[in-house]
């Protein structure tokens, strides 16, 4: 089951926490791995410790919100099969405090950076008969977190783009789903809170775990497993779709 053998797949941001648990998880299933990031020495240590284990997997240095940098790397990658649009960064503020230029370097990378992506990859995917696009949204663009105006709003950008791309290509063989994670403890949560609790990390961290009903954050491996899933040919039937995965965050 879940098996992904030779299947040649895309992972933005695969260099650090969910797209790194992804890139592992993908290339122990037979997947050639390609991660596309802008730590390349992240990258090329996601590499290092997949090839050490067996593994397939070549990093490129590219920014996401860089059309012609995407369009080029895609062409170097080649064929195909799965493209994980993946890398996103966090932004604080409410719309009257989120500046332009924050405002404009959020969905620089969380929209624009996953549309280059689609426009890079779904002629190189119909070309291969089809494919899979799996893209890491957030449970903020369903209940719009507290202070995360332009984060919850790029988010919710990701859910339309779903939608949108499932509904379009649907007749090419192209499936496309959206996950959205709650908190999951990745350098992205360490940074935000060294960032604007220093001091307080340890309360902040509890106090943030303690926020999700199940009583703690999620793992990056867990929101891998459900990406390995969606991206399986056991995952056949499902298209525009999104899937919460939130220790309860948006149900109870
Ligand atoms: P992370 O910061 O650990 O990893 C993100 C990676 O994306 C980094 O390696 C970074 O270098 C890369 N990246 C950032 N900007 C880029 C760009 N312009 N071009 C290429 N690469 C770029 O973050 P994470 O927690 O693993 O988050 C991954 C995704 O999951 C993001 O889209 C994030 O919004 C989403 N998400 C995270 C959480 C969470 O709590 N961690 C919750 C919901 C959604």
């Amino acid at each position: 089951m879940f098996k992904l053998t030779n299947k040649s797949v895309i992972i933005t941001g695969g260099g650090s926490g969910i797209g790194k648990a992804m890139a592992v998880l993908f290339a122990q299933q037979g997947a050639e791995v390609h991660i596309i990031e802008l730590n390349d020495q992240a990258a090329a240590d996601t590499v290092s410790e997949i090839t050490a284990a067996g593994g397939k997997a070549t990093s490129y240095a590219c920014d996401v919100s860089n059309q012609q940098q995407v369009i080029d790397t895609f062409a170097k990658v080649g064929k195909i099969d799965i493209l994980i649009n993946n890398a996103g960064i966090a932004h604080i503020g409410k719309a009257d405090t989120t500046s332009t230029e924050d405002f404009e370097r959020v969905f620089n990378v969380n929209v624009k950076g996953a549309y280059n992506c689609l426009y890079a990859a779904i002629p190189a995917l119909k070309a291969n008969g089809g494919g899979i696009i799996l893209n890491t949204a957030s449970i903020a663009a369903s209940v719009g977190i507290t202070d995360r105006f332009a984060y919850s709003m790029s988010k919710g950008a990701i859910h339309a783009m779903t939608l949108s791309v499932a509904r379009d290509y649907i007749n090419d063989n192209i499936r496309c789903n959206c996950i959205s994670p709650a908190r999951v403890h990745t350098p992205f949560v360490d940074g935000f809170i060294a960032k604007n609790y220093a001091g307080r990390e340890e309360e902040i961290f509890e106090k943030l775990s303690k926020s999700q009903p199940i009583g703690r954050m999620g793992k990056p491996e867990e929101v891998a497993a459900l990406a390995l899933y969606l991206c399986s040919d056991e995952a056949g039937f499902i298209t525009g779709t999104d899937y919460p995965i939130d220790g309860g965050f948006i149900t109870l």
